[in-house]
């Protein structure tokens, strides 16, 4: 018995004007998903709480079973584990813009002008040579990801991720310094080491010869690293202990394959796999099917539905979601004739017309041999809420999967 659970990131919407009063979901003509809620059980899910708007890694971490409100580690270890870095207990990570200031430290762009992949690794790379000589036994090593997203790793004793975001997610301010948000050895000697490598990293950037040649081109020069989100590994069972299990994730953006990768999912990769609209969507899917025949549960992380909703594009949500209907088609059709079960539901809202997370609940269907189906037929909001799983919450997802797996022990006699 097997399952593939697919996250549609920020699918969740809210009725909207433009598209005469309907959500997205409701909007679309997606076949594929529609036959999903037709065929199973269906309800909506609070991915975290009722009316807590998730940030994506809490909502993946309480989906996959764990709650996150006890075991968060924080941000930084889910990009640094996604961006391949072998990251150990007591490592402390954090995500990191390359972006440009002003001589007197005030913040112009956080993202150096969308700074390309090339520029961004000649200059990540002169960061390499950074010592930090204030703290005793602490290494920095700082790894680039993407256009402006790096990840910056501390790495040695007495370390804590209890220190301050140095990015404030604003510009026209002061970058802050790093300070400990508690009284521990550990987060002052963390801050003091982050300060340290941020002084020598802007010192190196400064001076860089690419950057110069940048401010000629009538470009903006990367001059500053801005960390936020420290986060160490999470202390946990993984998957596999849980509910013995062997679980593979396919995903393109690096903060979900970090998350999955910190529960005990491992990584496939898949080429021109992006976490952008114009992602390898063909291939990823056929890359659940090959993994199916190895592992019990394959997760498929999709995020072009919340990239569309974040820049506030409901006919864009549309065609997306009409798009990923089409793409899966070859999976449910495997899903149906192998008798596996499908999980088909999103990590949070996004509504085109607000632009950012929101408390409201997701759609959510199941199929699957024995599955109860109910009178759904629409995999949306709104009609999902009339199905058989009612309203349930995030965490409770994971069990549902296993008990249809034959993985939960009985409860008492
Ligand atoms: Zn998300
Ligand atoms: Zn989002």
């Amino acid at each position: 018995m097997k399952a593939v659970l697919i996250i549609l990131d920020g699918v969740g919407d809210r009725p909207i004007k433009a598209l005469g009063g309907l959500t997205p979901l409701q909007a679309a003509k997606a076949e594929i998903l529609d036959l999903i809620a037709e065929r199973g059980e269906c309800g909506i899910m609070d991915p975290i709480a009722p009316g807590q708007p998730p940030g994506s890694d809490t909502a993946h971490l309480a989906i996959f079973g764990y709650d996150p409100e006890k075991c968060y580690p924080g941000r930084g270890a889910f990009e640094a584990l996604g961006v391949g870095v072998d990251l150990k207990p007591g490592d402390v990570a954090f995500r990191c813009n390359l972006a440009t200031i002003s001589d007197d430290g005030v913040i112009i762009d956080r993202r150096a002008g969308r700074i390309s992949n090339v520029d961004a690794e000649k200059l990540s790379e002169s960061l390499k040579e950074i010592r930090i000589e204030g703290v005793d036994g602490v290494e920095a090593e700082f790894i680039h990801s993407s256009e402006h997203r790096g990840v910056l790793v501390l790495r040695g004793e007495k370390l804590s991720r209890m220190v301050s975001d140095v990015d404030p997610h604003l510009t026209g301010v002061k970058v802050p310094k790093p300070h400990p948000l508690d009284d521990s050895i550990e987060a002052k000697r963390t801050a003091k080491a982050l300060e340290e490598f941020l002084e020598k990293a802007g010192k190196i950037l400064r001076n860089h010869p690419l950057n110069k040649e940048r401010v000629k081109r009538g470009l903006k020069p990367a001059n500053a690293v801005l960390p936020r989100g420290a986060g160490v590994l999470p202390r946990i069972k993984s998957i596999n202990e849980l509910w013995g299990i062997k679980a593979a994730a396919i995903a393109g953006g690096a903060l979900y394959k970090g998350v999955a990768k910190a529960v005990g999912f491992e990584l496939i990769k898949v080429e021109g796999a992006d976490g952008t609209v114009n992602t390898n969507l063909k291939g990823k899917v056929e890359a659940v099917i090959s993994a199916l025949k190895e592992y019990d549960l394959v997760f498929l992380h999709i995020k072009a539905t919340d990239n569309v909703s974040h820049d506030k594009k409901p006919e864009k949500k549309v065609e997306v979601i009409e798009w990923i209907s089409r793409e899966l088609k070859p999976l449910v059709d495997t899903v149906l004739s192998e008798n596996y079960y499908l999980a088909l539901t999103g990590d949070h809202t996004t509504p085109c017309e607000v632009g950012s997370h929101t408390g409201d609940p997701v759609p959510l269907a199941i199929i699957g041999p024995g599955v109860r189906r109910d009178n759904v037929k629409r995999f949306d909001e709104i009609s999902c809420a009339l199905g058989g799983l009612n309203r349930i919450r995030g965490i409770d997802l994971m069990r549902i999967l296993m008990n249809y797996l034959g993985r939960v022990p009985l409860f008492g006699e």
